[in-house]
């Protein structure tokens, strides 16, 4: 797999190998042929900045409420090219705020909507699958994590405590080491919190055919068109590319990490890597060994981040952080290839199921998402802008995209419901400092809570949560 740099500017030139960028683009069931880019200066009611899962699900829902509005995507490379066609497979309840930190800022009623508005989203995905018969892999097999040494044991106890608090905890269980052996043998699993609001999908699939139910609407979508700026405010809100201009009475910002290319929003959110290994299918005898029969998707309670998945093909999906932020939130295609955290990965694999061992690893990638400065993300509409944005999903952004496409077309069709009241909507993000510091703060919090990590591991001892870089980075 390689692959040139690009930026917003230079997609148009490059004929890409889009099957290339990972393993959920090229088993996509289709040749990924780039629909046409824009041909000229185009007028819209709305038009989406962003082909992946919050620009979709937004012209999806305004569309379904409303066909006759015109709704306009315009897409830099290919629908699903970003986050939403290369992520670990989760479409999790789970929030980039913990409960805990969700009653603590917004009180407890607020912070229990929101996180029961997730769990919808999590029907809701499968639902909408279904009903636009969308072969998305959807499969609701419950999210485990584990508490992979002693260390982690008491942040297994706390997450229960805090969703018992919120009123959230009946179907949840707190699993001993027998019983979490009896879903998934995990070296050193001392135990595990079991939540069902989660499933896996095949994540390309989804968005891929999420953009054909947008055209079968009534949608456009323009690929390979980057938007280069954009205007708010005066007589037409409008995005601006090469080939023209789309003004619209609204524009959507839906880019997530990649945002961070546009000069207007260079430190809204900060882009981080998130990197992926994929094993060849196991044979049985491994599966037998390994059980996970239930194909939950699992995750230890590092702070540096871990998430697995079983695909359907029956391989083990293992990602990581802890690849490298890049000075002015750069974003760069070959910053998804970094060889010593791919390594890294190959070897935490082994380390959970020595079973492995002579398997191959078939596929790497990666792919930058979103962090805002205080974790939380924004649905956020003005209407006297003409603006409207989703983003900051700091990597659990499957379920929340889908809470956000709903939420904005409903913010934009002006209809009030449940979810246009909750603390996502409108909230302010903080932008993040300036550089050199951004770069400085970002290296330093990374590595310290990798080091926080290393350490919980090798003494047995829970991190203290005191430590510099578990203060920076709480959340
Ligand atoms: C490796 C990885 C693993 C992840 N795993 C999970 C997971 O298991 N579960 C989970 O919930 N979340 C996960 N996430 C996060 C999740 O995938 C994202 O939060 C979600 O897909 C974001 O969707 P989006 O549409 O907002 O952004 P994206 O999917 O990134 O889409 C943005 C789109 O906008 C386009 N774009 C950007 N700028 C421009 C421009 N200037 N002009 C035109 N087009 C532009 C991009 O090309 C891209 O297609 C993961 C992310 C990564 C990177």
């Amino acid at each position: 797999m390689t692959r040139a740099p690009s930026g917003p500017k230079s997609a148009r030139s490059e004929a890409k190998d889009y099957r290339a960028y990972s393993f959920w683009l090229e088993t996509a069931g289709e040749e990924l042929a780039p629909r046409p880019s824009l041909p000229g200066p185009v007028e819209a009611d709305v038009a989406i900045l962003g082909a992946g899962f919050t620009g979709l699900w937004t012209a999806y829902y305004l569309l379904a409420q409303d066909p006759s509005l015109k709704v306009v995507v315009l897409e830099a490379e290919i629908a699903g090219f970003g986050a939403s066609g290369r992520n670990g497979a989760w479409c999790s309840s789970g929030f980039p705020v913990s409960p805990g930190e969700l009653q603590r800022r917004f009180g407890r009623e607020a912070a229990r909507e929101l996180l029961l508005e997730m769990r919808g989203a999590v029907e809701e995905v499968g639902t909408v699958a279904r009903a636009e018969e969308i072969d998305a892999q959807y499969f609701r097999g419950g999210q485990l994590r584990v508490a992979r040494g002693p260390s982690q044991l008491p942040a297994i106890e706390a997450a229960y405590e805090s969703l018992l608090r919120l009123g959230l905890a009946e179907d949840i269980r707190v699993l001993d080491a027998h019983e979490t052996a009896g879903r998934v043998r995990i070296t050193d699993a001392r135990g595990a919190l079991y939540n069902p609001h989660c499933a896996t999908i095949h994540p390309a699939r989804l968005a891929r055919g999420l953009a054909r139910a947008v055209e079968r609407l009534g949608g456009e979508i323009f690929e390979r068109t980057p938007v280069t700026d954009y205007e708010v405010g005066g007589k037409s809100p409008r995005l601006v590319t090469d080939s023209g201009e789309v003004r619209a009475s609204t524009i959507v910002l839906a880019g997530e990490a990649y945002l961070a290319r546009l000069r207007k929003l260079r430190r809204q959110l900060l882009p981080i890597y998130s990197l992926i290994v994929l094993t060849e299918p196991l044979s049985e005898e491994r599966w037998a060994e390994i059980g996970w029969e239930g194909r939950e998707c699992v995750a230890s309670n590092r702070y540096t981040v871990d998430y697995l998945s079983r695909t359907e093909d029956g391989r083990i999906l293992f990602g990581g952080r802890g690849a490298p932020y890049h000075f002015g939130s750069r974003v760069k295609d070959e910053y998804e290839r970094h060889e010593p955290t791919h390594q890294m990965l190959r070897r935490t694999a082994r380390d959970w199921f020595p079973v492995l061992e002579g398997a191959r690893f078939t596929h790497a990638w990666g792919g930058p998402l979103a962090v805002p400065r205080d974790w939380m993300p924004t649905i956020s509409y003005d209407p006297s802008r003409g603006l409207a944005t989703a983003r900051g999903y700091t990597g659990q952004g499957v379920a929340t995209a889908n809470l956000s496409g709903r939420t904005l077309a409903d913010l934009i069709l002006k209809r009030q419901t449940a979810i246009t009241g909750l603390p996502t909507v409108d909230y302010k993000q903080r932008p993040w400092e300036p550089e050199p510091l951004r770069w400085l703060g970002a290296r330093y919090v990374q590595h310290g809570l990798m080091k926080v990590d290393d350490n919980a591991e090798r003494t047995g001892e829970p991190p203290t949560g005191k430590t510099l870089a578990e203060r920076l980075g709480k959340h």
